[in-house]
């Protein structure tokens, strides 16, 4: 039956060519403007525009259309031809993709290299981190800006752009152009701290409302013995987002239970400042190392790595982490046969030593992943449409939720996952990926889809979050103009090195922090820090 339709929509279609020769190509581009608001277009255009309206909204291709794409990303995943998302895709856009990156390759940043030093370009480009390398690569000719391509034949992106300006400034380079359409995360809470509550009942222990409470409580899980196995073998706070990304470094945020931010942030008299020189920072360090030596800190923090958590609590010894909703809370099932009474819970963030309760982490709101379309492309008004496609509403549904029917219902209007798909061996976003979706090409992300996949824990943590607003502002994505970011790149990696390594130091009593402090400051600014704040101030002001 669908495949039926579709041939009445391409016969319609090559009678509209012959009727109205070059006037097709105007004629397609509205109905793919029909897709942003139905009605309104139907109202302008009323019927004299009938043979157009009968194709799929979604079709953006006369003839089945084949585009190259080089798609790796995570170091571990490229296209698979047979993703059922795409397939459904091509069935809605006529258009198919050819994945060209070596299935087997284990580093995406590498094998992107490799493709750009070949020069023989795909299609399309796609990867995770490569915002850098779009846009540099991009003004040296390799991949085409966008900008007129979406006003022109993507109303949909130009639509998301519109209501969400930031986009199109981070995706863009110093020469103004936008080089890539990225993946755009959704949802205003992503991580929380979380407690072992069975191990607070068993030590009679209240969840700790503030920074002494916390102290004691951590204590109390490092000497009393709460796995109940004799050992001293407990690590009271484990994170493993540490090390690898200075941005999202649980180590030094516990200096947020001293007031201090670990980014960039706008004070109330509007001035840019780093919070990682503040006395706040410096104080929340000297408590930090304090802890650590006490043990109330993994005493592998900077080593254990991305499976901390699944040791920590696997193992039947992490106390506490601060970590994303969804997956802490999913430890609640996977743990409950094999740790009796396990519970583990979001618990409000504990008041910092001023008595404020806050929460810093935020969801980035554009992600460095997406894709980019290559100067060796000859469709480039069907590839933009295509990307087009992936920001409609049934687009972003099947980017998001997957195929309807299989591993969702439509119900009161909105996608909802089936039972068996959110009861599956595995996670959720696991069995999309299976699939093709969720996977980060440029889309805009439905926060529903993850509160959907929340069991009731991860649930009211995230409500909590978000009724009390814990979230404070993050420092907002600015563009850097030409000269800021000269000097931005000449900066930026020996400042975030050099205090990456010196906050290491610290916390694990290498150096005391108040003998090292004034040193770190003085180097900070050997290092060009004041002008590493000013060009944020300046992009800021512009911003406003
Ligand atoms: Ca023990």
């Amino acid at each position: 039956m669908k495949k039926f339709v579709s041939i009445i929509m391409i016969l319609s279609l090559m009678l509209s060519v012959a009727a109205c020769g070059n006037e097709t190509e105007t004629a397609q581009n509205d109905t793919t403007a029909e897709s942003t608001d139905n009605k309104d277009t139907d109202e302008k255009t009323g019927g004299t525009e009938s043979q157009a309206s009968d194709l799929p909204e979604t079709y953006v291709s006369e003839e089945p259309l084949e585009l190259t794409l080089h798609m790796h990303f995570r170091n571990a995943y490229a296209y698979n031809d047979e993703w059922p998302v795409f397939k459904e895709a091509e069935r809605l856009t006529n258009v198919s993709l050819k994945g060209v990156a070596p299935t087997s390759a284990t580093d995406t940043q590498e094998v992107f290299n490799l493709l750009m030093v070949s020069g023989d370009l795909p299609d399309i480009v796609e990867g995770n981190n490569l915002r850098d390398d779009f846009i540099k690569y991009g003004m040296e000719g390799a991949f085409i800006p966008l900008e007129d391509l979406i006003a022109e034949h993507a109303p949909n992106i130009q639509k998301f752009i519109d209501e969400h300006p930031y986009v199109q400034t981070y995706s863009s380079g110093p020469d103004g152009h936008m080089y890539y359409i990225p993946y755009v995360p959704d949802g205003s809470v992503g991580k929380g701290y979380f407690i072992r509550k069975d191990w607070l009942d068993k030590l009679e222990l209240e969840v700790p409302k503030n920074v002494d409470d916390l102290y004691n409580v951590l204590k109390a899980f490092a000497t009393e013995d709460p796995n109940g196995n004799g050992q001293a073998d407990e690590i009271p706070y484990f994170s493993r987002h540490v090390g690898e990304n200075f941005k999202d470094n649980e180590a030094i945020r516990l200096a947020h239970f001293w007031g201090a931010r670990t980014d960039f942030f706008v004070d109330d008299s509007g001035k840019v400042q780093h919070g990682l020189v503040s006395d706040e920072f410096k104080e929340g360090m000297i408590n930090v190392a304090q802890w650590y030596e006490e043990g109330l800190i993994d005493p592998e923090i900077y080593t254990r790595g991305s499976k901390s958590r699944d040791i920590a609590l696997g193992n039947n010894i992490g106390g506490m982490t601060h970590d994303w909703f969804g997956s802490s809370a999913s430890y609640n099932t996977t743990l409950a046969d094999s740790i009796p009474g396990f519970e583990f819970v979001a618990i409000a963030p504990p008041a910092d030593s001023k008595g404020e309760v806050w929460e810093e982490f935020n969801r980035e709101l554009v992600k460095p992943d997406g894709w980019a379309i290559t100067s060796a492309n000859e469709n480039v008004v069907e590839t933009i449409k295509y990307f087009d496609f992936w920001f409609t509403e049934e687009g972003r549904r099947l980017m998001n939720y997957g195929i309807e029917g299989e591993q969702y219902d439509m119900v009161d209007g909105k996608p909802v996952f089936k039972p068996e798909v959110l009861n599956g061996d595995k996670s959720v976003q696991a069995q999309l990926w299976d699939i093709g979706g969720q996977v980060p090409i440029g889309f805009f992300q439905d926060f529903d889809y993850e509160l959907q996949t929340y069991n009731d824990i991860a649930a009211e943590g995230a409500k909590m979050y978000v009724d009390n607003d814990y979230v404070v502002d993050a420092f907002p994505l600015v563009a850097f103009n030409d000269e800021e970011q000269k000097i931005f790149d000449e900066l930026n990696t020996n400042i975030e090195t050099y205090m990456m390594e010196t906050h290491q130091k610290w916390i694990l009593g290498g150096e005391s922090v108040e003998a090292g402090w004034d040193a770190y400051i003085n180097r900070l600014n050997e290092l060009g820090f004041q002008e590493f704040v000013e060009i944020h101030q300046s992009a800021y002001d512009r911003l406003k």
